[in-house]
């Protein structure tokens, strides 16, 4: 573009002011400093993009300010929106984790309002927030004492920040994970300003290296005892070949014998029923010698998200006592869904949770879904109803699998169809696999089924 074409582009953008008289957002009821700093930041993108060469259609003032209210309007809709996941994997980190159930969700909407928080209704004096949950968690994870935080992430932070110093803790390099969006294991449980030793190397870590970061031995940390000894769950991977990893119960040997605590981070968080039986439970954590188990709240444990931090009295107590449990405390609405989680992980046999709910169903009750599915859409079941595999995820089971059933939907260009059926209402996500749209029903919630159903309908016109 010529210079001065360029500059006739750049003169024919509307002013300011001029798209905020624009009755659209001066009646909108939206408040005008917003209204001025989108149209501000609508006008912006527009010159560095005249400027940029691109062949713009410049608005008129009418038409930027319905553009900038259309994407006001959208502000007035609940977000995060609900999506169905139809991807197959049960503990999706993107989609929320762990689908919450009808009586956690209903507790957390009764606690949204004033409650019995920090009050002891009995005789009106001020209580604890830990009060009412503490016996629950206790009594189904069977330890001597147990603390809430925001999130798994969290409980690491607090416990090697509490009980890290002096000399840090050990960590065997084969267990410095990274969990995603990039955050490490190592890093986190550094941050609060406790060293981290790691020892041993990617594939083999040996207890002789634990030994030698006790003693003050070990490569690098010359010097430095290490004063606790923090093993990691090996989340969102496996290993195999000549490998060779520190059994639990012999790291508490060692820390028996020095003296130290051992600090297990799980991560997954499972109590047992219900759940694939090759993932380690919290109790057998704390049976192998885990002086304190740290666990998410919305992974295998099927609940909101949150951090517990479970074990010896003193220990939890310290970490519950830490200025850092005080910024790092969960909320009413948490502690209300996690009792009514854990109310459930009391009862006898599988809890029921809506996790639990997918983990359980059978391979012919889900073909009989997708059937029925196929049927109602007057597709022909023999050709989309399709064996599929679903996972766990949220770094449990890396590399398990469960058989399932999906729904093949049709079409040429698969990544447009699972935009539209995101996009769509209700919002679909599904996986594409081999040049097609899977949904997979082992974790769409059965009686979400006639939703999808309607999403599906509703492709057709798209
Ligand atoms: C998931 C995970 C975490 C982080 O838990 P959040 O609740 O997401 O903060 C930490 N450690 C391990 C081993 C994990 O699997």
């Amino acid at each position: 573009m010529s210079r001065s074409a360029l500059a006739q582009s750049l003169s024919r953008l509307p002013k300011v002011d001029q798209v905020l008289a624009e009755p659209t957002l001066a009646d909108s009821g939206w408040r005008r400093t917003v209204c001025k700093r989108l149209v501000t930041d609508a006008l912006g993108e527009l010159r560095a993009r005249v400027r940029g060469g691109e062949a713009v259609e410049v608005p008129d003032a009418a038409g930027l300010a319905a553009s900038v209210r259309a994407e006001l309007d959208t502000w007035v809709r609940a977000r995060p929106r609900p999506v169905i996941n139809a991807t197959g994997v049960l503990l999706h980190t993107n989609l929320g984790r762990a689908p919450l159930s009808r009586p956690a969700r209903q507790a957390m909407v009764d606690a949204a309002g004033t409650c019995d928080l920090e009050v002891e209704l009995h005789d009106g004096s001020r209580g604890s927030r830990f009060t009412a949950i503490g016996p629950l968690l206790r009594t189904v994870m069977q330890v001597e004492d147990a603390h809430v935080v925001n999130n798994n992430a969290a409980a690491l932070l607090i416990a090697c920040t509490v009980l890290g110093p002096p000399g840090g803790v050990v960590l065997s390099l084969g267990q410095m994970v990274e969990i995603g969006d990039g955050f490490r294991v190592a890093t986190m449980a550094a941050a609060g300003g406790c060293t981290v030793i790691g020892v041993g190397s990617t594939n083999r870590t040996h207890v002789g290296d634990y030994e030698a970061a006790l003693a003050g031995q070990a490569p690098g940390f010359e010097g430095v005892r290490a004063s606790a000894i923090l093993w990691v769950h090996q989340s969102n991977f496996e290993q195999s070949g000549f490998v060779k990893e520190v059994g639990l119960s012999d790291l508490a040997k060692i820390a028996r014998a020095h003296g130290v605590p051992l600090i297990a981070d799980l991560g997954s968080g499972s109590l047992g029923p219900g759940l694939p039986e090759r993932e380690p439970t919290i109790v057998e954590y704390i049976e192998q010698g885990a002086d304190l188990v740290l666990c998410s709240g919305d992974k295998l444990m099927g609940g909101p998200q949150a951090g517990i931090i479970a074990g010896r009295r003193e220990l939890v107590h310290r970490c519950r006592r830490h200025p850092m449990a005080r910024a790092l405390r969960p909320d009413k609405t948490t502690l209300a869904a996690l009792h009514a989680t854990f109310a459930a992980h009391a009862r006898e046999g599988s809890p029921a949770l809506p996790l639990h709910e997918m983990v359980g169903a059978q391979p012919d009750a889900l073909q009989a879904r997708a059937r029925a599915m196929a049927e109602a859409l007057g597709w022909s079941a023999s050709e989309v109803v399709v064996p599929s595999s679903a996972t766990i995820g949220g770094g449990s089971l890396p590399g398990d699998s469960m058989p399932s059933v999906a729904l093949r939907v049709a079409g040429d260009r698969p990544s447009r169809v699972a935009r539209a059926l995101r996009l769509g209402e209700p919002a679909v996500m599904g996986r594409i696999e081999d040049g097609a749209v899977l949904l997979d029903l082992r974790t769409i919630d059965p009686a979400d089924d006639e939703r999808v159903v309607a999403a599906l309908r509703g492709l057709a016109g798209a």
